[in-house]
């Protein structure tokens, strides 16, 4: 398997070369240029294959060149010290739980395979590596856990001063070792800015070994495709026909979940949840895709109105918007939803919902209400943060505070240790080479 650009295909190139370069110099997303046939591979996974074996053969079933049976394996043990979890609802429904990383949400998957991949290159090549990261709050936190400690990568994180959460304030900045937090006087959008031009800048490329780590990198897309190959494992000896919903916003986890069925996972259909920020939903239904600037939710990790994996999706079913929606299957949750959602299932079951989960939760029970075949399907609903982060919006719907993950206690009594700049290149740019070049 090659990757080449989804705006000029016949470019190709490797995995690793993917990884370091983040985003293709024509603006394009790196994707998988063809389509092998796993279904064998899948159907020797039972219930009982660990999480880290299922990742370690897929990843070299599909990469035999780049990564042999061993190297992939490694790679993945080193990445995944955490596993997803299964737990059910009830006979139709069970949520996969992928916020039991470090940074208690499902971007673990993504960031600590990747900071696992570019630590491998680095050491065979005796090179160090910056990863530069603009974040608005939790990007942010799973790029930083993930690369804590690497000995070939330092990580330098943009974070807009005063507009990031306490909580995430602190996860950003107490780390210290191989993670530097600037603290910029500006917006997200500053930040962001300011990353975007010093990928381009000169000097800068000329002494430092600069990389991203954002979430469109094909490093941080392509594990997400592992835990879903892991939930079907542990359902596969149930017959019915198996959905994924799939709370979304930037549609990376989504796009890896549909990556793995044309992969050969037996997989019915794809529910693609979302908040009002609903321009996926709204093209699966009418085929019109009309992107907007986003409106600010509850469940803040979707609010995105310009969804930058709909471009991988779309060449997945080769831009057909028929073949698109007989796979999936769109539905907008509001707040007032998302709210009642969580209150209900915390007094039913005693279980706590992160605002994101309970989108992708109330979804499933939509569908499965709505369901009128003969076969009734089992879904699985993809939770994507720990309750415990969403403290406040929790407590609004359930008056009861859910329990703060063991990995987040603590963390408010460290001391923040950050560098505040100014919003502008030359700021970055001095802090850089002084640091690093
Ligand atoms: C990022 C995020 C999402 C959305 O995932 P996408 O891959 O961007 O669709 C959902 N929930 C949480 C908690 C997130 O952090």
């Amino acid at each position: 398997m090659a990757f080449a650009s989804t705006r000029s295909p016949d470019k190709k190139i490797s995995f690793k070369e993917a990884v370091f370069r983040g985003l293709a110099p024509d603006g394009g997303l790196y994707h998988p240029d063809t389509v092998p046939d796993l279904r064998e591979l899948f159907r020797s996974f039972s219930p009982d294959t660990p999480f880290t074996e299922i990742a370690g053969r897929t990843l070299h079933t599909l990469l035999p060149q780049e990564f042999s049976r061993e190297e992939a394996q490694a790679v993945c043990e080193r990445a995944f010290s955490f596993s997803p979890v299964l737990r059910k609802m009830d006979e139709d429904l069970s949520i996969l739980e992928l916020f039991h990383g470090p940074s208690c949400a499902f971007k673990d998957f993504g960031a600590s395979f990747l900071a696992a991949v570019m630590d491998s290159i680095l050491a065979g090549r005796d090179e160090r590596a910056v990863i530069l990261t603009a974040t608005s709050g939790d990007t942010g936190s799973a790029v930083a856990r993930a690369f804590y400690g690497s000995s070939n990568i330092d990580v330098v994180i943009l974070y807009p001063s005063g507009r990031v959460s306490p909580l995430q304030e602190k996860q950003l900045t107490t780390l210290g070792g191989n993670i530097s937090a600037l603290e910029v006087k500006g917006s997200f959008d500053d930040c962001q800015r300011m990353v975007k031009e010093a990928f381009v800048d000169g000097e800068l490329i000329d002494r430092i070994l600069l990389s991203s780590a954002n979430s469109i990198n094909l490093g941080r897309l392509l594990p997400q495709s592992f835990y879903y190959i892991w939930a079907a494992a542990q359902v596969s000896r149930n017959e019915r026909p198996l959905l994924f919903c799939v709370p979304s916003g930037n549609f990376g986890n989504l796009t890896a979940g549909v990556l793995a069925w044309s992969w050969g996972l037996e997989v019915e259909r794809f529910i693609a949840a979302t908040n009002v920020n609903d321009v996926v939903p709204e093209y699966l239904e009418s085929s019109i895709f009309t992107p907007r600037p986003s409106v600010q939710t509850y469940s803040n990790a979707m609010d995105v109105g310009d969804p930058s994996n709909f471009e991988r999706l779309l060449a997945i079913f080769g831009g057909d918007w028929e073949e698109m929606s007989a796979v999936i299957t769109g539905d907008t949750v509001t707040d007032a939803e998302t709210l009642e959602t969580i209150a209900k299932v915390e007094k039913a079951t005693g279980e706590f919902l992160c605002p994101h989960t309970a989108v992708g939760y109330l979804a499933s029970r939509r569908f499965l209400e709505a369901y009128r075949g003969n076969e009734k399907p089992q879904i699985i609903s993809l939770g994507t943060a720990a309750p415990g982060k969403f403290t406040e919006i929790v407590e609004q719907a359930t008056a009861k505070k859910p329990p703060v993950p063991e990995q987040l206690a603590g963390v408010m009594e460290l001391e923040k240790k950050s560098v505040m700049v100014e919003n502008s290149l030359e700021a970055l740019k001095e802090y850089l080479l002084k640091s690093f070049g």
